[in-house]
């Protein structure tokens, strides 16, 4: 536990509606922030253009108002930080951690799907733009997920030299999002499980930009009946923002926390936390009853 006050987030990507799924992370998040005393923020995670739902990001900051979860401050857009990830990206660069990389898929498959050897094996090209990769160590990265227990991932072996800068000049969730939360002064990171493999590469980020690592708790993800995780691909029906009620106790209830009969969604909320502690959560998305 730090000895700073804690500072959580939910970071939602503007590809749709808020989602059942969304909403249980967006509900574990706030509860886990307000349980330490602490504030909850919202980052609108908007760096990839290509895959962004016209009107979404509003719809979801509405959706969460709806549904009684209200930031301590008024939303972030990642996409209007553009600098701070640029000057990220510099220093990376200029103490030699990226390499520049013109692989195609095609190459990178014939490479086993993954560079390790901290430089690209296609020939550069100078007439088109390379992505920018970071030359992943041979080393255990080791940390403790407060919900899924002790964690470590070789990540070389795991996420290899993984882009940093896309060809395109977008930058990557992972350095976004570490350079954001480092930012913002995030102390504590609350999400769904599907990006547990992503915190080795965050974390060494964080080593190589001189950034604090926030405490971890990946929340088990909501699966559909046929154990296939509900996404916005898996087409999840979106959340209700005219009827918070049914979709607010589902999302209690899933999480482990006793839902009450409380008749608005603040006051649902504010009584779920009485008696919750994070260690009640839901560990693990794979036991029996947990499908919708
Ligand atoms: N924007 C990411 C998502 O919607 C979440 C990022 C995070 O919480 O670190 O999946």
């Amino acid at each position: 536990m730090t000895t700073s006050r804690y500072r959580g987030r939910f970071a939602p990507s503007p590809t749709g509606a808020l989602h059942f799924g969304s909403l249980v992370t967006a509900v574990g998040s706030w509860l886990v922030a307000r349980h330490a005393g602490g504030e909850w923020l919202v980052r609108v995670e908007d760096i990839d253009p290509p895959r962004e739902v016209p009107g979404s990001a509003a719809s979801i900051l509405s959706t969460l108002d709806a549904f009684g979860l209200t930031p301590d401050q008024p939303p972030v857009y990642q996409s209007r930080r553009n600098d701070l990830s640029a000057a990220a990206f510099d220093r990376l660069r200029d103490a030699g951690h990226l390499f520049p990389c013109w692989c195609s898929r095609a190459e990178l498959a014939a490479h086993g799907g993954l560079h390790r050897d901290g430089r690209c094996i296609a020939a550069a090209d100078p007439s088109r733009p390379p992505a920018w990769r970071l030359r992943s160590p041979d080393r255990v990265v080791t940390w403790h997920d407060d919900l899924q227990g002790p964690q470590a991932e070789n990540l070389r072996e795991v996420a290899g030299d993984f882009v940093i800068r896309r060809v395109e000049g977008l930058w990557s969730y992972q350095l976004a999002c570490v350079v954001d939360d480092g930012d913002q002064g995030i102390t504590h990171v609350v999400r769904g499980a599907d990006l547990l493999y992503s915190t080795a590469r965050q974390i060494y980020l964080q080593q190589l930009l001189g950034l604090p690592t926030p405490g971890y708790l990946h929340l088990p993800l909501v699966m559909d009946a046929q154990g296939r995780k509900l996404s916005k691909s898996t087409a999840a029906l979106p959340v209700d923002p005219a009827d918070p009620l049914p979709a607010l106790r589902k999302a209690l209830d899933w999480l482990g926390v006793k839902p009450g009969a409380a008749a608005t969604p603040a006051r649902l909320l504010s009584d779920a936390l009485d008696g919750f502690a994070p260690a009640t959560l839901r560990r693990s998305s794979l036991t029996p009853g947990t499908t919708l």
